[in-house]
This record gives C-alpha cells, sequence and structure tokens, in this order.
C-alpha cells in the first residue's frame, strides 16, 4: 500500500540483537511446508491450513452490517480444536454436514480481537460458518449517500491489511496462509458489488442484484477486498478497467490513461503478470491510504487525481505490489518491508524507465528526506527505524511511518550498488520466480540473498542494515541536478532571497513539495502568505502540496489559514497528507484547543482506522 496512517506505539521491551543463521526452515530444505509463528494471529502453526472459502455476503446499508455465510475447506482434516481469528463478528452458527459444530469465542483483545474456537473437529476437512459483521467493524467504512460524490446511493468499502479481514469473516488472519475463494455479492439494485477477483456473473433477484466472483489465485486474508456503491467504469486497455463513481470517472480515466505502459515495464523488470486482470477503484475522499494493492483491482485515493498525471509513481507502487506483496507475501507483519521495500525499488525503477532517471531520483530524494524527518522527530536510535522491527504483538504497524518503504528501498538499492545492475536484475528474476504464490520471512530472504550473492555479505553489515536502528552511514547517496537546484534556491531563500514566479513556473509538483519540504517548519506569516501565492495554493487541487504547506503554516501562526485547513481536513481522509497536518494542529499553541471541536466535525467522514490513529495521536500529544 501507499503510506497510510502514521501510527507509533511503543513497543513493550528491548530490540533484540540477532545475527544472520540458518533457519530452522531453509528454502533448500524438505517437503513440509512452511509454517510461521504471526503474534497478529490466533492461528494455531499445528493446525491444518484453510485451502479454499466459499462465501455469500449480504451487506444492509440500514443496520451496517454484512450478513455473511462461509464454506470452509481444509488442506488437511483437523484435529480435536480449530482456531480462527474474529474481530466484534457474531457468529450465528458452526456445522459440518449438517451437524452442529461446538464453538465459543475468547476474551477480546484490543489489537488481535476475539478468537474464535470450533472444537470436536477431529476428522472435519469442510464446515459452514453463519455469521454478521459488527456496525464498527474496523475494515468498512459505511458511508451515507450525503458522503458521496453522487449523492444519491450509500457506499460500503473494506480495507483489510493488516489484521482486520478478521472484522469481515472469520479467518486465519496471518499473511503466511493462503486462499482461493469464490464469493456471491448481494446489493441492492442500481447498486455494483466489486470484489478483488474474477467476475463471473451477475444475477437479478428480484430487487437485488448478486455478483458473483471467483478467486483462483490463492491469496492471504489481507489482500481480501469488496465495494459496494453506484459506481461506473471505462475500459483503457483490455485487462485494465477504470471504476469510479460517475461523475469522477473521466478525470479518473484520464489520470490514469497509461496504467498499461507501465505494466509492460514491471513485467520487463519481474516476470509474467500473474493476476489476469489490473483494474483500478477510484475510492471516496475518507479512503485512509493512497491506496491499496488489492489484487486485480487496487484501490487508489482520490487525492492522486491532480487533473496533470503527477501521481503515475503511486500506481507504479501497487502494480508492483502484484508482484511484491501480492505473489511474495511477507510472512509476518514483522517483515512488511520485504513488501514495501521491494516494491519501492520496483516504483523507482518503473519510474526511471518512464520519466527518466533526473525525476525518479528526485522523487527518490523528496522521500526520503520525508522518512528521515520521521526519524528526527523520534530518535534515531529508536527502536521503531529498525527494519525489521520487533512488534511483540502490539500495533502490527509498530515501525516509524515509511521506515520499511525508504529504509528498505535503501537496503536493496545498496545490494544493487555491490552486485551491479545486471547481477541483480537477475536475483530479482529469480527471487520472483522461486517464491511465487508464497510468503516468506526476513531470515528466508536473507537465506536467499547470501546464497545467491555471496559476496554482499563482505561488502556490507547486513546485520545492521536489518537490525539496527536510524538511517545506516554507507546508504546510496541520491545526487541529481534538480535537487541541486532546489537546495540552492532553499539557501538562497535562507539568506532572505525568495524565488520569484518564472523560477519555479515551470517546477514538476515533486519540485515544488521539495521545496516545501526544505522550508523551515516555521516562517514569518508574511513568507507563509508569499508561498501561498507563488504555489496558487489557495486554488491548487494538489493535496500533497497543500498538506506541506499547511503543516508550516500553523507552526508559523498563520491563523488566517484556518478555514482552508478545516476544508482540507473534512475532504481528504489519506493519513500521510492529514496526520502532520493534525499533528501540527495539536502540537501549536494557538490551535491546540480548536481541535478537540475540529476532530468532532471531521470524525464521521473519516474511516475507523483513521480515527484509531488520530485518537492515539491525540493522546500522546496531549501527555
Ligand atoms: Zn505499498
Amino acid at each position: 500500500m501507499s503510506a497510510g496512517p502514521a501510527v507509533v506505539l511503543m513497543v513493550r521491551g528491548v530490540l533484540l540483537s540477532y545475527r544472520v543463521q540458518h533457519h530452522h526452515h531453509s528454502i533448500l530444505g524438505g517437503d513440509q511446508p512452511v509454517r510461521y509463528p504471526d503474534q497478529h494471529s490466533y492461528t494455531d502453526p499445528e493446525h491444518p491450513e484453510i485451502k479454499h472459502i466459499d462465501f455469500i455476503f449480504k451487506p444492509d446499508f440500514e443496520t451496517k452490517t454484512i450478513v455473511g455465510i462461509a464454506e470452509y475447506e481444509l488442506e488437511t482434516p483437523a484435529t480435536q480444536t480449530f482456531c480462527l481469528d474474529t474481530n466484534k463478528l457474531q457468529i450465528d452458527y458452526a456445522r459440518a454436514d449438517g451437524i452442529d459444530i461446538a464453538w465459543e469465542l475468547g476474551e477480546p483483545n484490543p489489537v488481535l480481537g476475539e478468537r474464535l474456537k470450533l472444537g470436536g473437529m477431529e476428522g472435519i476437512s469442510r464446515f459452514e460458518l453463519g455469521f454478521r459483521t459488527h456496525p464498527e467493524a474496523p475494515a468498512l467504512q459505511w458511508l451515507t449517500p450525503e458522503q458521496t460524490m453522487g449523492g444519491e446511493k450509500p457506499y460500503l468499502y473494506s480495507q483489510c491489511q493488516p489484521i482486520n479481514a478478521r472484522s469481515i469473516f472469520p479467518c486465519q488472519d496471518s499473511p503466511s496462509v493462503r486462499f482461493t475463494y469464490t464469493a456471491e455479492l448481494v446489493v441492492p439494485y442500481g447498486m455494483s458489488g466489486l470484489m478483488a477477483a474474477a467476475l463471473v456473473e451477475v444475477e437479478e433477484k428480484n430487487s437485488e442484484l448478486s455478483f458473483h466472483y471467483h478467486m483462483p489465485q490463492n491469496i492471504p486474508a489481507y489482500l481480501f477486498a469488496l465495494a459496494a456503491g453506484k459506481i461506473s467504469h471505462h475500459d483503457i486497455s483490455s485487462r485494465v478497467r477504470i471504476y469510479a463513481e460517475p461523475e469522477l470517472l473521466q478525470a479518473a480515466s484520464w489520470e490514469f490513461a497509461y496504467t498499461e505502459e507501465l505494466i509492460k515495464e514491471a513485467v520487463k523488470l519481474y516476470g509474467p503478470y500473474d493476476w489476469e486482470r489490473y483494474d483500478l477503484l477510484v475510492m471516496p475522499p475518507s479512503f485512509p491510504f493512497g491506496a491499496m494493492e488489492n489484487p486485480r483491482l487496487t484501490f487508489i485515493s482520490p487525492t492522486t487525481i491532480t487533473g496533470d498525471r503527477s501521481h503515475v509513481l503511486t500506481v507504479a507502487h501497487e502494480l508492483a505490489h502484484s508482484w511484491t506483496g501480492n505473489l511474495v507475501t511477507c510472512a509476518t507483519w514483522e517483515d512488511i518491508w520485504l513488501n514495501e521495500g521491494w516494491t519501492t525499488y520496483t516504483e523507482q525503477r518503473i519510474m526511471e524507465s518512464i520519466e527518466g532517471t533526473e525525476f525518479a531520483s528526485m522523487v527518490a530524494a523528496y522521500n526520503q528526506r520525508k522518512m528521515l524527518e520521521n526519524m528526527e522527530r523520534i530518535g534515531h536510535d529508536s527502536p521503531h527505524t529498525v527494519l525489521k522491527p520487533e512488534l511483540k504483538g502490539g500495533d502490527p504497524y509498530g515501525a516509524a511511518p515509511l521506515v520499511s518503504y525508504r529504509k528498505g528501498y535503501a537496503f536493496l538499492r545498496k545490494i544493487e550498488e555491490c552486485v551491479g545492475r545486471e547481477e541483480f536484475d537477475r536475483f530479482t528474476h529469480k527471487y520472483i520466480a522461486e517464491h511465487r504464490f508464497t510468503s516468506i520471512d526476513t531470515m528466508q530472504f536473507l537465506d536467499f540473498l547470501i546464497k545467491e550473492l555471496p559476496t554482499v555479505k563482505d561488502q556490507l553489515d547486513i546485520n545492521e542494515w536489518v537490525y539496527g536502528t536510524g538511517f545506516p552511514v554507507d546508504a546510496p547517496v541520491i545526487e541529481t541536478k534538480m535537487l541541486e537546484d532546489i537546495d540552492q534556491i532553499v539557501a538562497a531563500y535562507d539568506r532572505g532571497v525568495k524565488p520569484n514566479s518564472e523560477q519555479v513556473e515551470d517546477w514538476s509538483t515533486f519540485q515544488r513539495m521539495l521545496f516545501l519540504q526544505s522550508l523551515p517548519i516555521k516562517m514569518s506569516v508574511d513568507d507563509c502568505k508569499y508561498i501561498e501565492t507563488l504555489f496558487d495554493l489557495k486554488n491548487s487541487r494538489d493535496r500533497y502540496l497543500q498538506s506541506e504547506f499547511y503543516k508550516r503554516a500553523i507552526h508559523s501562526g498563520y491563523q488566517e489559514i484556518l478555514p482552508d485547513v478545516v476544508s482540507f481536513l473534512s475532504t481528504v481522509g489519506r493519513g500521510l497528507l492529514v496526520m502532520p497536518v493534525w499533528r501540527a494542529l495539536a502540537s501549536t499553541e494557538w490551535s491546540k484547543t480548536l481541535v478537540e471541536d475540529l476532530y468532532h466535525q471531521c470524525k464521521p467522514k473519516l474511516h475507523p482506522m483513521m480515527n484509531q490513529a488520530l485518537e492515539k495521536m491525540f493522546s500522546r500529544i496531549a501527555q
């Protein structure tokens, strides 16, 4: 996914030091399937894995619940008990062959939810569960018609990563467990039911429409996704379709017209595209992430529709996840850098082919500085800066924002520097080919790295990169002409010389962002006004620029900005963009007394995950 709510939780306990060693499950080893202990799931590694599920889902927009039936097929028969993850689910029944199965739900855990324990499962490999979701299921957002662009029909969508699939259906909610499924999604007439799966047929039943889906490729539960609303579509190519609310379809289709080109570039780097289709669903504004790589159907934030195609890289990123993330998946959330670091690396390579190395390096520089800002805030020696953090069952997104992305990227780039691009590309192809449709952990990756590129361990300190804090001193240096130019203009600004409109006229969004990012967090109010006019930020549709600017304007005491900030916070749901603005409001003298009222206004429009992240942040700041 593209970075979302910036949640930082205290990790209980200290970071242990690790050494690269051969794990109990070498990639060369035996026939036994690899089983991972996952601190974020009640999945018992001794139990068989779910192989396939047949679902029926019926959302009820009145009660904000989905009534579900699921028929499970296990890879081998169970022995005695069988455990599944749930979160706020109501279980209606459990049956095998028409006979009731004993079940019980455990005590709720604030992170994990409730363990569903099925008893008397000896010899059973097929069973059925009836259940319904809670109106506050963390995976689901229910929008009223007024919260959509069209204002006509309600809207429902899911966000399962990292551990929210369990609030839609009972499952082994660990990224190490993969299954196939079919699903019937029943929605009121006039609405579309979309899933990250292959559409088989649409059936008309009285006043309802039944959308039948099939997911023939195995996926971990976090890649399960559904949406329902008034959604129309436009085909970009034989395998790319854009879905959006009708009001946004034309702009979205123009913005993402190059998607087929991106797929061709990605295939060059990674090998065949294994998911048949690559469709995009443009989400309602409250969507908390830049995008989510749901297989076959990426969910993408409307903040990427800026009318200038400047967010190609978000699509490049989600597309790259089709290989690194969806095809080769991190086994636990402590290994998330295997998804995000690799995907950032590939996003960067795709950008190099399409926009040139200058542009790609500038984007890399912007994002690296953003990560370093975060590290600066929490301390370079914080355990949250570790590439493979120890989460100990706490928040699955326990690392600092962007660390898994940018430090992961820098690590892979460093390896590339050590062995040369040609050798690294050979390694990448083999890495994907050998791990397709499996989930692996960091140790397995390191085993594979040392086996395939043995010289790397003599050229860099792998332990320091993977288990050390902060940003390694030997990280690749990003140099570009564009970056130098901007740094010069920033240096002039520091001496009191402001850039004029001619100097910035031809700047791309990223040049503007780099410039804003380099400005001091506190400026004079006059300077704030000057910058606002220079980049026409009052009329801009660019949420990225606005986020960078508002953060500074608030710290600088530019109080007249408040109405613009309020309108920004009530229309944008994306964590990466709104969290820094909320943080600035909550920690600045003039604005902190306003936060409670403002949040009260915005809360109903935001995704439950976002609200959770914000409330945590507010209470941390208040401490
Ligand atoms: Zn991602």
